[in-house]
């Protein structure tokens, strides 16, 4: 039975990963951080059959620790302060996580030997925001990184010290660069589940308007559950790679609001929605759209699930949610 080892498996990605692996026969293995981490208990309930382990991306000696106790084939770095607002107002813990935190566990991999022969393979997940203001469209992996976030830095650090563990110690280390993807897990701080969550009470008459920063940025969102396809395809290759994990398409802030409400029946979408500076960023990422031209002829790639598809989905999974609390 192949042994997985994924940090950050209490966020999207994780528990999505989790779900595929488990059902490909691995045993699964995941870190959680915290003395009483209160999402363990959704966690224990909703998949048993993780194994939860003890530790945290800012700590080397857990790492090792982590790794030593569950003797993983591969391991997925999820962990990470995902949440580019977050990033401007706490630079130096995101640094530290998300960026600080791949060389951790790139160190942690190297002290178990796990480098030697291929014996542990390394994904990290990188970030379409490393692209930030961007240099060319669409983005490929070759696109030059301009970041415009502690975040997309912080990412940027993480992705070039992997190209760098991989060339220095000839780690089987791969990176993925997958662009917005989204789903009913989706946390409620992302602007997707902001929006088909302010949707879903509005229908059912519990919240009157939904506030938001600027609509006029565009991005390439795809559906969470089959970019984890994507991770693990990238670890069952010859030889380690980044890729590029992206539809090709590109949606705005004010196309996913429209597409919201119009779920629900609404289209009149402007009289509930106020925007407000205060959720502006201090510097925006414009337009995101991936090439995933690799992915499709190397991995084998493809996505299943359309934009509309996806939003539909998730205001869907809101509704139920919302409804349920109201007893209907
Ligand atoms: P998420 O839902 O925000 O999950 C982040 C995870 O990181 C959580 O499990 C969190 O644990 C964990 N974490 C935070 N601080 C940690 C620490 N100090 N040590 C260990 N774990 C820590 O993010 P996601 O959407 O699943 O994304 C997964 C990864 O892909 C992240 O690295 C993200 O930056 C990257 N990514 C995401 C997207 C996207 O569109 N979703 C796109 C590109 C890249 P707690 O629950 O305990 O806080």
């Amino acid at each position: 039975m192949p042994r997985a080892f994924i940090t950050g498996i209490t966020g999207q990605d994780g528990q999505h990963l989790a779900e595929f692996l488990h059902g490909k026969g691995y045993e699964v293995f995941g870190m959680v951080k915290g003395q009483n981490n209160p999402r363990l208990t959704q966690i224990r309930e909703e998949f048993p059959f993780i194994e939860p382990v003890p530790g945290d991306l800012a700590d080397l000696p857990s790492l090792v620790k982590a790794l030593e106790a569950t003797q993983p084939d591969e391991v997925y770095n999820l962990g990470a302060i995902s949440f580019v607002a977050l990033s401007f107002n706490q630079a130096e813990l995101t640094a530290n996580i998300t960026g600080l935190g791949v060389l951790r566990m790139l160190e942690a991999i190297r002290m178990v030997g796990g480098a030697q022969n291929n014996k542990i393979r390394f994904y990290q997940a990188s970030s379409s925001e490393m692209f930030g203001k961007v240099r060319e469209t669409p983005q490929t992996e070759r696109t030059p990184f301009h970041p415009r976030s502690p975040y997309g830095c912080a990412k940027v650090f993480g992705h070039d010290i992997v190209v760098n563990y991989r060339e220095s110690y000839d780690m089987f280390a791969c990176s993925g660069i997958l662009f917005n993807h989204e789903g009913p897990r989706r946390g409620m701080e992302f602007v997707t589940r902001k929006v088909t969550n302010a949707v879903a009470r509005i229908k059912l008459g519990l919240q009157e308007e939904l506030v938001l920063g600027n609509l006029d940025f565009k991005r390439d969102w795809g559906y969470a559950g089959d970019y984890v396809k994507a991770m693990w395809l990238m670890l069952q290759q010859d030889a380690p790679d980044d890729y590029v994990v992206a539809t090709g398409e590109t949606h705005s802030g004010q196309d996913l609001v429209e597409l919201a409400f119009a779920q629900v029946g609404i289209t009149d979408w402007q009289q509930y929605v106020r925007q407000d500076k205060k959720f502006f960023r201090p510097a925006e990422v414009d337009l995101l759209i991936g090439d995933p031209t690799k992915a499709h002829d190397k991995l084998g790639w493809e996505r299943e699930v359309d934009f509309p598809s996806l939003v539909k989905m998730m205001v869907e999974n809101d509704l139920k949610i919302e409804s349920a609390k109201l007893g209907r």
